[in-house]
């Protein structure tokens, strides 16, 4: 017998009908055998009804009567899904998250879960009752009661929470369309469904998974190994299976709050190739990176930063042993990459870095907290450790640092993060392995479709591109001729952190520019597009402090992602992506990757034509085109 966590969003409770029919698909899971905590969502659009009733009152209500007031959505809908499951004999009890006891910080409004009570649900399960669960609320401690909300989306939340507080087989989210897809299927109407995808992947996709699973979900779900599946509540098919390898115990105290950061890894057997000054036009990276493939040179971190003028310097490590193959390839094609244009400017030129060391802290709970990569450049800082290039994707920040001072930012790093020594640690990312562990589950919980049969035959190595994202929702800033010294990055991103500003992509130039005697770099970097003006005046006001150049800010930009877990190890990956833009004339102003993803800036107007190419270039479309539902 399986305990099973059900969740049923807004469209899925959204009338009575649809509630009988919840009501149908949960008793059929408990005839199959199984216990079950069902999670429920406020009915259709209440919520956003709600919302709008007190901004009639009020242009700034209060955040506690906010939630008094949403934490009502919820209610109405476990009442009726309780009667509804009473009403086929069922037996079922309704609960609110105080009931339960799922305690959360006293942040009204979006407030993440600290600790979840299972004594009374296990009671009732014991008893043989379906227990229906109030999602999106909690309350902040037990004696004060203070009803809070997890944020919107947050029901999702509130059931991988559950799940992992009850020790569930698995958790199933039901929504209205019938799982995840390989992108946008409103850009893209051949999308396809996925059948599974690791956690990881998921979490680098969060632009493009947040409408159908709330990131803090996969978060939870990633941490504590729940095995998650996405539904339909239309149709008995399988959906999508989000799958976790088992995580070592971890303690279900500060669920959501424990730890922004998991590990600390290092790479000290990298070695950097840099192109300096290559033209910045359409075509050049997917020439580089495509002879690198042909010449089956793996590659690890790619970056790409903008400069004034119209060249572009281009950068990636390898592995030592391969250092010469990837440095005689770049050798080779640097002169064709002259800028035809103007004879007169230099031509590329190629600049080798052996003594090199990668260290990366990676963690699902630094999406959405500015202050954790702020603080890795501040620890690195005050040790001393100047880092030369850095990478970002949503859930890893990568530095470069000098190979001398890797063991040194290591040990700071763990410090600072508490993160014990001795992890089995090669430095390089552990290649992730699929959860086989609900495949020893019953999948098939409303008794037919054996979901096991495609779990068995999928292949143990992942796809290299599991799905591709668009972001159209920011800007671009550059830092002119930032000094480069220890401490730069931390106060550069310390001083966002402050201002609550989350940074996406960072890149950091290659080229060295000595001015006023002193050596200096650009950085560029992405936020959200509505932070774009208030980071430039920021900036702009402590440029004469901090001693840096010119902030320039670009609106006009759009950010197109590929990740997948098995594009590690594989080389060829980022040059099909490239090659893809370079055919259509898209220029890439901005390359960042981490290991499982690989993001470019483009122009906005070529957002959308860069996402259709490179979806159809690796394969993901389908025949059939995707209907969104309405
Ligand atoms: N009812 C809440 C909202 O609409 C929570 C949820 O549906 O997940 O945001
Ligand atoms: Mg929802």
């Amino acid at each position: 017998m399986a305990l099973i966590v059900q969740k049923f969003g807004g469209t899925s409770v959204g009338s009575v009908e649809r509630i009988q029919a919840v009501a149908q698909r949960v008793y059929q899971t408990v005839k199959a055998g199984n216990s079950l905590v069902v999670v429920v969502s406020a009915m259709g659009k209440t919520t956003d009804g709600l919302v709008k009733l007190a901004n009639a009152i009020s242009t700034n209500p209060s955040r506690r009567e906010m939630d008094m007031l949403l934490s009502t959505g919820e209610q109405v809908t476990i009442a009726l899904l309780s009667m509804a499951l009473q009403e086929i004999g069922q037996p079922a009890i309704s609960m609110t998250g105080a009931q339960v006891g799922i305690v959360t910080e006293a942040e009204h409004t979006r407030a993440r879960i600290l600790h979840i009570e299972t004594q009374r649900m296990k009671r009732h399960l014991n008893q043989g009752k379906v227990v229906v669960v109030a999602g999106f609320q909690g309350i902040t401690s037990i004696e004060e009661l203070e009803i809070t909300t997890l944020g919107r989306g947050g029901s999702d939340t509130s059931a991988v929470a559950l799940a992992a507080a009850l020790q569930a087989n698995f958790c199933e989210i039901y929504t209205d369309v019938p799982g995840i897809l390989t992108t946008d299927p409103r850009i893209v109407p051949e999308a396809q469904l996925m059948t599974e995808i690791t956690s990881d992947e998921m979490l680098e996709l969060a632009s493009l998974g947040a409408k159908v699973l709330h990131p803090r979900a996969v978060e939870i779900a990633r941490n504590y190994g729940v095995p998650l599946v996405v539904r339909s509540s239309w149709t008995d098919d399988p959906g999508t299976w989000v799958t976790t390898p088992k995580p070592q115990g971890r303690s279900l105290v500060n669920l959501e709050i424990a730890r922004a950061v998991d590990d600390v890894e290092f790479d000290t057997d990298q070695a950097r190739v840099a192109l300096l000054r290559v033209p910045d036009k359409p075509g050049v990276a997917a020439r580089l990176f495509g002879e690198i493939a042909r010449q089956k040179v793996d590659i690890d971190l790619i970056i790409q930063s903008i400069h004034e003028g119209n060249t572009n310097d281009i950068a990636f490590t390898v592995t030592t042993p391969i250092l010469k193959r990837a440095e005689a390839v770049a050798a080779a094609i640097a002169p064709a990459l002259r800028n035809q244009s103007n004879p007169k400017t230099e031509e590329a030129e190629v600049m080798i870095e052996q003594n090199i060391a990668k260290v990366s802290i990676s963690g699902a709970g630094m999406i959405g907290r500015p202050g954790v990569a702020a603080q890795m450049f501040a620890t690195l800082a005050e040790a001393g450790v100047n880092i030369q290039m850095i990478s970002t994707s949503e859930v890893k920040v990568s530095c470069v640092v000098s190979a001398t001072e890797c063991d040194r930012a290591v040990a700071a790093l763990r410090n600072t993060f508490e993160i014990e020594a001795g992890k089995e640690d090669t430095g390089s990312v552990s290649t992730p392995i699929l959860s086989t562990q609900h495949s020893a589950t019953p999948v098939a919980t409303t008794g037919e479709t054996p979901a096991t049969h495609w779990l068995l035959s999928t292949p143990h190595s992942p796809p290299p591109v599991r799905g591709v994202a668009l972001d159209m929702n920011q800007a671009r800033l550059a830092i002119r001729q930032v000094p480069d010294r220890p401490g730069m990055a931390a106060k550069l991103f310390g001083l966002l952190a402050q201002h609550n500003i989350s940074v996406d992509m960072i890149i950091q130039s290659q080229r060295c520019r000595i001015v006023d005697g002193i050596p200096r770099r650009d950085i560029a970097f992405t936020v959200a597009r509505m932070d774009g003006e208030k980071t430039q005046k920021l900036l702009a006001q402590a440029a004469t402090e901090l001693g840096w150049g010119e902030i320039v800010l670009d609106s006009a930009i759009a950010k197109v992602s590929i990740v997948g877990a098995g594009m590690v190890g594989q080389p060829g990956i980022a040059a099909k992506m490239f090659e893809a833009l370079a055919h259509n004339q898209i220029n890439i102003q901005m390359i960042a990757t981490s290991e499982i993803k690989i993001s470019c800036v483009v122009a906005q107007e070529q957002g959308t034509q860069a996402l259709q190419v490179i979806h159809a270039a690796f394969g993901l479309a389908g025949s059939e085109k995707f209907v969104v539902p309405a």
